[in-house]
């Protein structure tokens, strides 16, 4: 695996919040996808509950999704100059007790403070490695807040700052609703394994899943996957499966299987809202991987239409999208490949070359500041953020570290208890076999081969 890579230095000049800002003063050409994002994320937290403006807007949040509290009025009054003090000096007096993770996605304003930055795994891993602090901020979103739970040392507490932030795409497959399909499929294939040792089905989930389906995963023989080592797992998968069950993200699922040499016509969708998933049982007989109806609305607003239009305002410009993308746009890109094989790809390049990318716009601007020898730019050229990894504000990230300071970092007079807020922990019953389906990704041989070159993807965790 890639290890994270440790902050010392971000451009705050090109920060999306930044771009936001300007573009809502009319200070600078360009659109947003909402007028709200210019609001501060604790104006939603009481309000109607959604994912926040941004990319999820227009998702449905499930009944019981995490909500957050009033955040205390002297971090919503504090100016960003007043908020980087309190952070940095709660910071360094809490020293090696705690760990601040920071996701590719996440916005600069909060990542210029992270120890590691990376995708959610690599920071899952990364909270391992430091099972010396007490605690373990994650500035990302639920489900990684829930996996740095499963794979961080006993004791160590997980906090994620913002607990509205959660991920659209995660809360697409619930556990009732998987094993209510699971249940059909059972009805459907039985339980028996063929003349070959292969049961029916096999369970996969993408790592962006709750920790209940990662422990579903685990109890039904599956597995989990991330972005990087999709192909390997699936490989894994169909020896042991006939067929498998691909959740939440159809596009990760469909664009994999495809570069395998999966036929479309063997990937069916499974709606979780229609009997048997909207199939017919004949139209599952030959079905090799089952699709869950969900996707992510930050890589589904990639079109082909902007790769067309990229490659005519920017000829020889390398298109490389992830596989979150929707497999037309996968297909019309010259590459595909997570958020690791995308910063690599452009670490990698030659000096003056030139990139449209297709993933989450705080991860590209990033880049572009940080690689100013390219012209690095986002496909999509309406500014529209995750709305979840938006609901994290530097203003959260003060009032954890402070409560875990036990005071106002600012004023030591003020004294008070230490204290862990926000804590997310995954429940003993669930975080065994989740514990086993990721143990089961990690032993997991990378394929001998990268599949789909062009477009190409990468392999390994
Ligand atoms: S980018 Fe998509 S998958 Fe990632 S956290 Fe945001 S909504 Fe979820």
């Amino acid at each position: 695996m890639t290890t994270t890579s440790n902050i010392t230095d971000t451009s705050m000049t090109a920060s999306v919040d930044r771009t936001i800002r300007l573009i809502g003063a009319g200070q600078t050409t360009g659109s947003t996808c909402s007028p709200d994002l210019v609001k501060a994320p604790w104006e939603l937290d009481g309000g109607t509950p959604g994912y926040g403006p941004g990319s999820s807007m227009g998702d449905v949040l499930p009944t019981g999704a995490p909500r957050q509290g009033e955040l205390p009025a002297r971090y919503r009054a504090a100016s960003a100059r007043e908020l980087d003090a309190r952070i940095r000096a709660a910071k360094a007096t809490l020293g090696d007790r705690v760990v601040v993770l920071g996701h590719f996605y996440q916005r600069d304003e909060v990542v210029q403070y992270a120890d590691f930055v990376g995708d959610s795994f690599q920071l899952a891993q990364a909270a391992r490695s430091k099972s010396d602090a007490e605690a373990i901020v994650f500035c990302g979103v639920h489900f990684m807040a829930e996996t740095a739970d499963l794979l961080s040392a006993p004791g160590q507490a997980v906090i994620l700052p913002n607990l509205a932030a959660g991920c659209s795409m995660a809360d697409m497959a619930d556990i009732d609703s998987v094993t209510e399909c699971w249940e059909q499929l059972e009805e459907l294939y039985g339980t028996e394994p063929d003349a070959d040792g292969r049961v029916p089905v096999i369970p996969v989930t993408y790592m962006n899943s709750s920790a209940a389906l990662k422990g579903f995963c685990g109890e039904h023989g599956g597995i989990v996957c991330t972005s990087s080592n999709a192909a390997s797992v699936l490989e894994w998968a169909f020896e042991r499966g006939q067929r498998v069950l691909f959740f939440p993200d159809q596009h990760l699922g469909r664009n994999t299987a495809k570069a395998m040499g999966v036929p479309l016509e063997q990937m069916p969708m499974w709606n979780p809202r229609k009997p048997l998933g909207g199939n017919t049982p004949e139209g599952l007989d030959d079905a090799r991987v089952i699709l869950w109806h969900g996707f992510c609305s930050v890589h589904k607003r990639f079109t082909v239409d902007q790769i067309e239009q990229a490659r005519i305002d920017h000829p020889g410009v390398r298109v490389i999208v992830h596989p979150e993308c929707p497999m037309p746009v996968v297909d019309a890109a010259d590459e595909y490949g997570s958020t690791d094989y995308i910063t690599k790809a452009i670490a990698a390049a030659p000096a003056g070359s030139s990139f449209a990318i297709g993933t989450e716009i705080n991860l590209v601007q990033r880049l572009a500041a940080q690689y100013p020898q390219h012209t690095i730019f986002c496909l999509d050229p309406v500014v529209c953020p995750c709305s979840t990894m938006y609901r994290i504000h530097p203003g959260y990230l003060a009032w954890v570290l402070e409560a875990l300071v036990g005071g106002d970092a600012l004023d030591a007079g003020a004294d008070r208890p230490s204290e862990v807020l926000n804590r997310v922990t995954v429940g003993a019953d669930v975080a065994e076999p989740a514990r086993l389906a990721l143990e089961r990704m990690l032993a997991a041989k990378p394929r001998s081969e990268p599949v789909g070159v062009p477009p190409a993807t990468v392999d390994g965790v």
